[in-house]
């Protein structure tokens, strides 16, 4: 049993109120969370913080974020095996995906701010330069599916650029979150500088939204939620990065290559049991390669090994998304049911003969189950691709007209013959109602610091 405690001021502190946390694999419980519900502490830590750490040079900032990589990196199968026992997702994942790219992030960053040039732009008459100050103190909100990846996207630039932080993983999985909390302290990261904060959203992230010393708000999350963060953060002018929902397609033209197509769709429909934002959610495949694709798709599935769902309650969402398949005239091909196990599991599922306007095929899910549906040009996959409200990411899967269909597609991001292959320096964000902003390379950057200008005269 781990006793997760939030840290404050380099303090690891426990409260009375408790809330347990439990496997999504068989339901046991793993851990007790304190079910914080002000953030006054915290931010009277990160003020205090604040002079000095902004004060440091770029480069110091850079060596920490490479000091907590490398501690990172030491105990990677550790952050693996709690990601795992917290998400239920399987250890390869965890460690492949979750792990990795955690470690990559606090070293990509330390890389980048490095390489940070100056801007400047010269008049006739007179020099502009552009500094970049920190924010002050930021709070930074993440969700469940990837726990530790998504947070350290958050910490490492808005450490970077010289801000203090009150972080807030999702209470559904603090593990990882707490584990970096224990790392940071051994590494002697000044106190103060990353405070973590555990408990429920409506109580401890509404806290950190309302809090008028923290000037802006890093959300990851849910679109509703969004909505109450943005009307929250608004009018007390603080800077707000949103990182919402999805409801993507994976787009087959007819000239496909399907040896690549088929494997790279599938992943795309199934990773993390579908429980990423950028998961293809909806396939369109042209109707003269469909036979061909689905049986290979379909054949290919029953070799594709996912988790469980993150908890009962979005278990017991997702199949009431299968049944409304079913009432709306869906054909369920694969899958459909709850293997008898304890733990939120279920089975990889497709369903075909939804209109592309129905509600199962526009509303986000967020689990193992994809919508598929037919089409005759490329006009018609566009149109079918962008009739939601979302806007999050897409791929195209083409030997030819892969570029001059993504650009058509209405989202933040869009892979041809790949997904998710990232480059973090290549901006990441949603357009519509998945989100607001962008993440990566220079877009952290210039969120979480205020860009001024001093424009200086010649004599
Ligand atoms: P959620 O919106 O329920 O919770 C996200 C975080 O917000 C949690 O830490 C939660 O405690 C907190 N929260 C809840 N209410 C809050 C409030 N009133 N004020 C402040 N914070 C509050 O989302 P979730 O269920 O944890 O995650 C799944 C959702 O996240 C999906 O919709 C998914 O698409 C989205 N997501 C988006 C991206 C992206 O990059 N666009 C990435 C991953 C997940």
């Amino acid at each position: 049993m781990i006793h997760v405690e939030n840290l404050i001021g380099g303090k690891f502190v426990s409260l009375d109120e408790k809330f347990e946390d439990t496997s999504p694999s068989d339901f046991s419980v793993i851990a007790t969370i304190p079910r914080t519900k002000q953030v006054n502490d915290a931010v009277l830590a990160a003020k205090a913080a604040l002079h000095d750490w902004s004060s440091l040079g770029i480069e110091q900032r850079c060596d920490w974020l490479d000091k907590i990589a490398n501690e990172l990196e030491n105990e990677i199968q550790e952050v693996a095996r709690l990601e795992a026992l917290d998400t239920g997702k399987p250890m390869d994942v965890a460690l492949n995906v979750d792990a990795k790219r955690s470690v990559n992030n606090f070293r990509f960053f330390a890389e980048f701010g490095r390489n940070l040039q100056e801007q400047k732009f010269e008049m006739s008459d007179a020099t502009n330069y552009v500094i970049r100050k920190p924010i002050g103190v930021v709070g930074l909100i993440s969700p469940w599916n990837l726990p530790l990846y998504l947070l350290s996207w958050k910490i490492a630039p808005a450490l970077l650029m010289g801000n203090t932080i009150i972080a807030k993983p999702s209470e559904i999985t603090p593990l990882t979150a707490h584990f970096l909390g224990r790392i940071c302290t051994k590494i002697g990261l000044p106190d103060g500088v990353l405070n973590i904060v555990n408990g429920y959203g409506p109580e401890v992230g509404q806290a950190i939204v309302e809090h008028p010393e923290i000037k802006a708000i890093s959300f990851t999350g849910g679109t509703s939620t969004g909505k109450i963060v943005a009307a929250t953060a608004a009018p007390m002018f603080k800077k707000l990065s949103l990182e919402l929902g999805g409801k993507n397609a994976s787009i087959i033209l007819d000239d496909a290559d399907l040896e690549i197509a088929v494997p790279g769709v599938l992943r795309a429909s199934f990773l993390n049991s579908g429980q990423i934002c950028l998961c293809g959610s909806r396939v369109l495949v042209h109707a003269s390669i469909y036979d061909d694709f689905m049986n290979r798709y379909l054949a290919e599935l029953k070799d594709f090994k996912i988790g469980p769902v993150i908890s009962e309650e979005h278990r017991q969402k997702v199949l009431s998304y299968i049944r409304l398949a079913i009432e709306e005239g869906g054909e369920i091909l694969a899958g459909g049911n709850v293997p008898e196990k304890p733990g939120a599991w279920i089975e990889p599922t497709v369903i075909s003969g939804l209109s592309h306007t129905s509600r199962t095929a526009t509303e986000e899910i967020f689990g193992p189950v994809v919508t598929i549906h037919k089409f005759d040009t490329d006009e018609e996959a566009i149109e079918m691709a962008n009739c939601t409200q979302y806007g999050l990411a897409g791929s195209v899967w083409s030997k030819n007209r892969g570029p001059h269909v993504a650009e058509k597609i209405e989202s933040g991001m869009v892979w041809v013959n790949t997904w998710l292959h990232r480059d973090l320096r290549v901006p990441f964000g949603g357009v519509k109602d998945s989100g607001v902003g962008r993440e990566g390379g220079l877009w952290s950057v210039g969120f979480f610091s205020e860009a001024v200008n001093i424009c200086v005269m010649e004599d």
